[in-house]
């Protein structure tokens, strides 16, 4: 029997509107609009598109656009200089350096430069932090869509053995520890992990944040299992994940499509954490 279609473009659009009236409560109650300072250095293409989505979304839900477009060849010291003053600026609630950077310049002193409270991408070392100790805090962007996913289809994944494959900083580890945060029984796999298909093959619910196309096939998955595709491919086709779709939705109780799964999420989930931000420094300032 054919796997039921998480429909990714759906639950994104329902937080997105849902967003929208809580900006403009909050907006209503403090008199702050929450504000995005989107960062992009260089003329990268691809990143540019990815910009311009995030800044056309944060004004649809109500929020200021602070985007700030740097030159290729900004130096180090003149990118920590602006982002020190987004950090300073009470009206930026969040902050968003895209990446990757220019060759010439080193990001991780850059994003470290990002407060907690603004850090909208979750990436830096204070908020990895926060989420390892389950304190209040902004939670990378996928992952959190991958939550959001599963709550929305109300898979059962308290106490249930949830395969993560993959173990980056920007997906893999996350979506782990937020899982594990929910009480999943959480494997993380890895390309130095033995019988892959194995391990799998005892998984309620498998993440595949890899980056290598259809890696993910029909005998990695008990039947009924649910299977979230976080991989983007580009190909001459169009876009494919980590997951072989056609063959894995055969036996598969859930499955995201890609597009149209993963990838809708994360803009939402930006958006989000931009009000997120704004109330956390609200409350902060009221202390
Ligand atoms: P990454 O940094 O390259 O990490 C890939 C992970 O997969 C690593 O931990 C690697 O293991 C593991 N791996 C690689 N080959 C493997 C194999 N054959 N078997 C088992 N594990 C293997 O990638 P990422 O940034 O996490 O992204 C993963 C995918 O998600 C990419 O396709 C990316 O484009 C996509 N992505 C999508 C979104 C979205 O919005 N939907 C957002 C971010 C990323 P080692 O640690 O041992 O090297």
């Amino acid at each position: 029997m054919a796997a039921a279609i998480i429909d990714g473009r759906a639950v994104a659009a329902r937080v997105r509107e849902n967003l929208k009236e809580e900006v403009a409560a909050f907006h209503a109650k403090t008199g702050i609009q929450p504000g995005l300072a989107t960062v992009l250095v260089g003329e990268d293409p691809a990143s540019e598109v990815y910009v311009a989505s995030k800044r056309r979304s944060s004004v649809a839900a109500g929020m200021a656009d602070l985007h700030q477009h740097l030159p290729a060849d900004t130096s180090q010291a003149d990118v920590e200089r602006l982002l020190r003053e987004l950090a300073a600026d009470p009206a930026v609630s969040g902050i968003l350096l895209q990446l990757p950077v220019p060759a010439h310049l080193d990001p991780a002193p850059l994003i470290e430069l990002i407060p907690f409270e603004k850090d909208v991408d979750g990436l830096t070392t204070q908020s990895v932090g926060l989420l390892a100790q389950k304190k209040p805090g902004l939670r990378p962007c996928t992952p959190s869509g991958v939550i959001e996913l599963l709550d929305a289809y109300d898979v059962p994944f308290e106490g249930a053995n949830v395969v993560v494959i993959g173990r980056s900083e920007l997906v893999g580890r996350p979506v782990a520890q937020l899982l594990v945060n929910r009480n999943a029984t959480v494997t993380i796999a890895h390309s130095r992990t033995r019988d892959l298909a194995a391990v799998c093959r005892t998984a309620d619910v498998i993440v595949a944040a890899v980056g290598v196309k259809g890696l993910v096939t029909a005998d990695f998955v008990k039947p009924g299992a649910t299977v979230i595709d976080v991989g983007i491919h580009r190909g001459p086709e169009g876009l494919s994940g980590d997951v072989d779709f056609a063959g894995v939705s055969e036996v598969a109780g859930l499955i995201t499509p890609v597009p149209g799964g993963v990838g809708p999420m994360t803009i939402a989930m930006l958006l989000s954490n931009t009000l997120r931000a704004a109330e956390l420094q609200y409350q902060l300032a009221q202390q």
